[in-house]
Parts: structure tokens; C-alpha cells; sequence
């Protein structure tokens, strides 16, 4: 990756939205109000919204241009025919079957293809995948390489898959329980980590030797391409669509939230090679998400789906957009605050734990950070820690808490500058200094599944 200073943003701004400053008196009280949880916060009393990357991002003068084709009409438009023949060159599948963002495909499929009993087996599973396959009666199975739970590491892929695991697995469960294996490119669930193409071409080998098909959750299929172009050997000469294309010519079809690497504010899909497997999609693509030409979308939305797909595996794009996650990663890490090494395609994650030692797990310290924060610097970021992931064992109803307690900073694609990061990395400047008076925080109200959503809080 060439140094950040060597260049520029590869666009020009055409349009501009104005964001507003507050004061620190009018954080402190706006985080008061809103119990301590920023999802409870209103998006215009955030300075720099880094709550997520999903149809956050800035779309191109192209794209708005794109919308104005959309077709509306009900079955057989022109645009679902323009993403579709967009899709089918990116990915190879003959089957394009639109949908309203990523979970409505990962509906379809697996109402279409997983039973009670039945095992995904994936390198890890994005949260609302997991949901899909404990709510047919199925078990998420994780088989993320050791690696790839380590905070500090050297090792470029982290999102592999452990292939031993896999031929396990595979073996015991025999494939009538395994309708197909899932790879999820980036590894979004430890921090947005690539996955190589030489472990996808094996983790295929290995499905297909079993008979079992091998699917994508693709939403960041083109950062995972420019990964693989930068730091795998045989790759640095090809193009980013020659590797993408080689990517799902080891699959049989996909799952994509349209919100990530389709550069878009909504929509998604599932394509697939096998036309039984078409067969049963399209019975439940009907009632969940609409006829089969758009998907729960507009045209317009199908445009502006197929003018991203077709814009995004662009060096100059991702290098532009990669490179500023790992300048942020950079200039935290510069200042003496622990992130996840190396940093992956679309966020920076903190090590809360490090940040504030003094404050003891059940008091909540990503999330403790998460306010200061937003008080420090009006920044939003996210707690991936004890409020999202504690569970209660049923059996001695003792809390079991989750191993990191991280925040995550996500970028929007195209959307902040530079001197944004810095802004943000200044922050945490001012957090630093005063970090030993930080207090924790106890919870006030909790509902009974994604708490994290809606919890509310009071400092300790
Ligand atoms: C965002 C995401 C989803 C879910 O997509 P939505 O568009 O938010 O419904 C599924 N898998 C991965 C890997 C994601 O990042």
C-alpha cells in the first residue's frame, strides 16, 4: 500500500452536506438523554458518524445519473435486466435473484435450503446469518482459523477458514446435514479480515469433494479482491474483477447485502449457478421479498445497484478506502491506543479492555468508551462487547461474558476526509488523558434479545 501522504482522495466532492458541530455541555447532555446508548442518539447531533459502514456510503455523480433510468415496471424491467447481466459477469452465476438488503436474501435461501437439524458450517457467521439459521432449527457452526482471534497479528488473512476443521466437520455431519458452506469475504464478525483465495479454493475442494455446495456471504467481495491482489503471491498483476471473477468460479452461488461494496443506501441479492436451487428460491423469493424482477427494490434502486457493482473494483477506489482504515488505525495506534492488527477493509476496532483497565467487565467498558467518545469528540462509534455478546447460562444462570470487549469504528464508503480521522484520532487524545476518572456503567432497562439496540444505562 503506498504511504497516505503520496496521494489524494481519487474524487472530487459535487455535493456537499453540512454536518454540525455541538458543544461538549450539549454531548454530555444529549448522551444523559438518550441513556447512555448512542443508537438512542439522533443521527444530526453526531459530528462524525462512524456507527456503520451498511448503506452509509456516498454514491457517485454516475450513480445519481443511474436512477433516473429506473425502470418501474413490475415484472421484466430493464434495469433488473442491466443488474442482473452486471452481476452474472462479476460473479458467474446464471441466477440473479434481487432483494431489500442482505437479510432478506439470507431469508430466501435458507428458508429455501436448510431444515431442522441441519449445520452451516463457515469460516464466521455475520450476526443476522446466524439469526437466519438458529431461526430454521439450525446450528451456526464457526470454523474461523485460531489466527484470526488474535488482536495483535502479522498474518494477512485472518478470515480463513481452518480447513482441517472443515474436512472434519464435514465428515461427521455428512453432507445430508450440511446443505452448503458459507465463506464470508471479509471476515466481517473479527474485524472485516480477508480471506485468500488459495484457502477459498481449498475450503471448495473440500466441500465439493463431500458434495455440498459452497456459497458466499459476499458484501465485501471487492475489498477482499484488493486484498488478495496486494498480499497474495500471483495475484499483484491481475485485475480486481479477473480475481473477483476467480473468487466464485470456486462457488456456487452467493448472499450479498447491496449496503456494503455495491456502494448503495439499500438493497442486496442472492445469484447461484444450479437452476434446482433457483427452483426452490424463487418460491420463497415471491412472499418475502416480491416478484422475482425487483426484489423488494425499486428500478431505480436496481440502477444504482448495477452502476456501483460496476464501479467498485477500482484500485484506485479501494486503495483509497482501505488506506484510510489503516491510516486511522495508524494514527490511534501512534497515540498509544491498542487496535486490532492488522486492520481490516472496513473499520478499526479499539481493545476497551486496554483503554480502560480499571473498569471491570460487568461495568461494561467498550461501552463505557463508546460515550466518552461522543462526549470528547461528538464521534459515533459501536460496543462489540458485554452489552451486545453476554449470555446467561441457562443451566447455572451466571453470566457468561465474551473474551474482547471492543469498539468498533466503521467507515462510511466515500463519505469523510482525512482531517475527519484526525478529528477522531484527537479524540481519543483527550479520552487518554483523563481515562483513569472514566467510570462504568450499570444497566437501567434491557429487553430480552438485542439489548444492545435499546438498552439504557446510568454511570456507575
Ligand atoms: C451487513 C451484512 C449482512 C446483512 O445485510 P443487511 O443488508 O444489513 O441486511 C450479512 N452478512 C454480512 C457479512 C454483512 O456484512
Amino acid at each position: 500500500m503506498r504511504p497516505r501522504n503520496e496521494y489524494a482522495e481519487p474524487y472530487r466532492i459535487k455535493m456537499v452536506e453540512p454536518i454540525k458541530m455541538t458543544t461538549r455541555e450539549e454531548r454530555t447532555r444529549k448522551i444523559q438523554e438518550a441513556g447512555y446508548n448512542v443508537f438512542s442518539l439522533r443521527g444530526e447531533d453526531v459530528y462524525i458518524d462512524l456507527l456503520t459502514d451498511s448503506g452509509t456510503p456516498a454514491m457517485s455523480d454516475t450513480q445519481w445519473a443511474a436512477l433516473m433510468r429506473g425502470d418501474e415496471a413490475y415484472a421484466g424491467s430493464k434495469s433488473f435486466y442491466r443488474f442482473r447481466d452486471v452481476v452474472r459477469n462479476i460473479t458467474g452465476y446464471e441466477y440473479v435473484i434481487p432483494a431489500h438488503q442482505g437479510r432478506g436474501a439470507e431469508h430466501v435461501i435458507m428458508t429455501a435450503l436448510v431444515k431442522e437439524g441441519d449445520a452451516i458450517l463457515g469460516n464466521m457467521h455475520f450476526d443476522t446469518t446466524m439469526g437466519h439459521i438458529l431461526l430454521r432449527g439450525a446450528e451456526p457452526v464457526n470454523l474461523l482459523r485460531q489466527e484470526g482471534y488474535k488482536i495483535e497479528s502479522s498474518e494477512p488473512f485472518k478470515g480463513n477458514i481452518d480447513l482441517e476443521a472443515l474436512e472434519r466437520e464435514l465428515e461427521e455431519r455428512g453432507p445430508e446435514k450440511v446443505p452448503f458452506v458459507l465463506i464470508t469475504v471479509t471476515c466481517n464478525s473479527n474485524g472485516g479480515q480477508p480471506v485468500s483465495m488459495g484457502n477459498i479454493r481449498e475450503a471448495s475442494r473440500i466441500a465439493h469433494k463431500h458434495n455440498v455446495p459452497l456459497f458466499f456471504d459476499c458484501a465485501r467481495f471487492a475489498e477482499n479482491s484488493w486484498f488478495i491482489k496486494n498480499r497474495e503471491p500471483g495475484y499483484e498483476k491481475k485485475s480486481l474483477l479477473e480475481i473477483a471473477q476467480e473468487m466464485f468460479s470456486y462457488g456456487d452461488g452467493c448472499i450479498m447485502s447491496a449496503k456494503k461494496d455495491a456502494l448503495v443506501n439499500i438493497g442486496g441479492f442472492a445469484a447461484m449457478r444450479d437452476d434446482n436451487i433457483y427452483r426452490k428460491a424463487i418460491e420463497w423469493e415471491i412472499p418475502f421479498e416480491g416478484y422475482l424482477t425487483y426484489g423488494g427494490l425499486a428500478g431505480r434502486d436496481l440502477e444504482a445497484m448495477a452502476q456501483g457493482l460496476s464501479e467498485v473494483l477500482d484500485d484506485d477506489y479501494l486503495e483509497d478506502r482501505i488506506g484510510q482504515v489503516a491510516y486511522l488505525a495508524d494514527l490511534l495506534l501512534a497515540r498509544g491506543v491498542p487496535v486490532i492488527t492488522p486492520s481490516g477493509g472496513h473499520g478499526v476496532y479499539i481493545d476497551a479492555k486496554a483503554v480502560l483497565p480499571h473498569i471491570p467487565q460487568p461495568q461494561f467498558p467498550a461501552q463505557a468508551l463508546t460515550v466518552e467518545l461522543y462526549v470528547e469528540g461528538g464521534v459515533r462509534g459501536v460496543e462489540l462487547g458485554a452489552c451486545t455478546f453476554a449470555r446467561t447460562d441457562p443451566a447455572t444462570g451466571e453470566t457468561i461474558y465474551p473474551e474482547l470487549e471492543l469498539v468498533r469504528l466503521a467507515i462510511p464508503r466515500r463519505v469523510y476526509t482525512d482531517r475527519h480521522m484526525l478529528c477522531v484520532a484527537r479524540a481519543f487524545e483527550g479520552i487518554l488523558e483523563r481515562r483513569s476518572s472514566i467510570r462504568g456503567l450499570r444497566i437501567t432497562y434491557e429487553a430480552p434479545v438485542l439489548r444492545h439496540f435499546t438498552a439504557e444505562f446510568e454511570r456507575v
